[in-house]
């Protein structure tokens, strides 16, 4: 059957007001204490969930205090924080948006743990990546398509988590759209939650025998998860509209085509945050870099978006802000060997949530 195509990233179409402003969403998640935190000396935090407000020591008698969207404390389960902060994006990208989601925080306060837990046998312990697709599966019919491709990005180089010899994969950007997609990489069609588990699995295992190959942590990479949707909606139930220009100038469309409504959600545990200076993380990681940089443009209100000088910010490009949503949980350890992290995680997180519209426009 004939179809139109609907893309969520044409500046050019016209979405109703009930849009919401794209924002980033941001979250801040504080790691339970384990062993070394109870070793060490005294916490470094005070969270306020009620208030959705960090206080953070800034020395032995005083401390800031943050606002955030959301604040999670070391008992927040897993579910609250993907009802919090992913399914928002998940329900955009099921309507036909695109969206992203993302975990900054130094390594080892749980960046993995919020996203990529299997929970295999503990289904409360499941990360956002699994909560995702089983919401994306319950919502979707046997004549939609799921598709997911699993990527590690290291030194500016795309390896395939699902076809590891694949490395140095390129990104392409459709001109006409400014859709980014990577043909290189592989697609797996996913059939089922178990399915979807087992694809993730068979990909963490071999981004630790690549990363012990490479000889590198996997705390220095990047991994992310990209889910292609793709529907076909009938008219009754599309409530975006999509329009054409007629010869007038009047806007419309075929009633009598069903609309297939292709999205993006982007799942990525980014690298730790942590240390190097300035010079060293131009090379270890100017994709992490870039992303500071783009956030920071972002936030005030710069004409110039430097989305093209990495990976990472190029991959991101249709996926983050725009009609896209996004949101962002930054993840915190609690005790004061943490500070200095602690401190540049929450100032990122910070001047992400300035980033309040981000239309593509300005990115030239
Ligand atoms: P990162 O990805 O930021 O390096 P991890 O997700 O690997 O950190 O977390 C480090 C350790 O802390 C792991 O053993 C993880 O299971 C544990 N952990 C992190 N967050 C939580 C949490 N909210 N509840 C229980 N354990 C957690």
């Amino acid at each position: 059957t004939p179809t139109h195509s609907t893309n969520n990233h044409d500046p050019g179409l016209s979405l109703s007001s009930s849009t919401e402003p794209a924002i980033v969403r941001v979250a801040v998640r504080l790691r339970p204490r384990n062993a070394e935190d109870l070793l060490s000396d005294a916490d470094c935090v005070e969270i306020q969930p009620e208030l959705k407000r960090l206080n953070l020591k800034k020395n032995n008698w005083s401390s800031e205090a943050y606002r955030f969207d959301e604040v999670f404390s070391e008992s927040a389960s897993q579910r609250r924080v993907y009802e919090a902060v992913a399914k928002p994006v998940v329900e955009s990208v099921l309507s036909g948006y695109n969206g992203t989601v993302m975990a900054y925080g130094q390594t080892g306060t749980g960046k993995t743990y919020t996203l990529g837990r299997l929970g295999k046998d503990d289904a409360s312990e499941r990360g956002i990546m699994v909560r995702a697709m089983e919401d994306i599966i319950a919502n979707t019919s046997s004549s939609d398509s799921i598709e997911i491709s699993y990527l590690q990005l290291y030194l500016e180089s795309i390896q395939d988590l699902l076809s590891p010899e694949k490395i140095n994969i390129p990104i392409f950007e459709e001109p006409k759209t400014g859709k980014v997609t990577l043909p290189g990489a592989l697609v797996v069609k996913i059939r089922d939650l178990d399915h979807f588990s087992q694809v993730l699995q068979t990909g963490e295992a071999n981004r630790h025998v690549a990363n012990t190959k490479l000889n590198t942590e996997s705390s220095r990479s990047h991994a992310i998860l990209m889910v292609n949707i793709r529907r076909a909606v009938h008219e009754e139930q599309n409530e975006i509209p999509f329009h054409e220009k007629d010869g007038k100038g009047n806007l419309s469309y075929d009633r009598s085509l069903p609309i297939v409504r292709n999205s993006k959600l982007l799942i990525v545990d980014l690298a730790g945050s942590e240390g190097h200076s300035v010079e060293e993380a131009k090379f270890i990681n100017l994709s992490l870099t870039s992303l500071r940089k783009c956030i920071n443009a972002l936030a005030e209100n710069s004409p110039h978006i430097p989305f093209r000088d990495s990976k990472l910010t190029r991959l991101l490009r249709d996926s983050f802000g725009g009609f896209a949503r996004t949101s962002l949980v930054v993840t915190i350890g609690p005790s004061s060997r943490h500070h200095a992290e602690s401190t540049s995680t929450i100032m990122f997180g910070q001047r992400a949530m300035k980033v309040v519209n981000v239309l593509r426009l300005k990115e030239e």
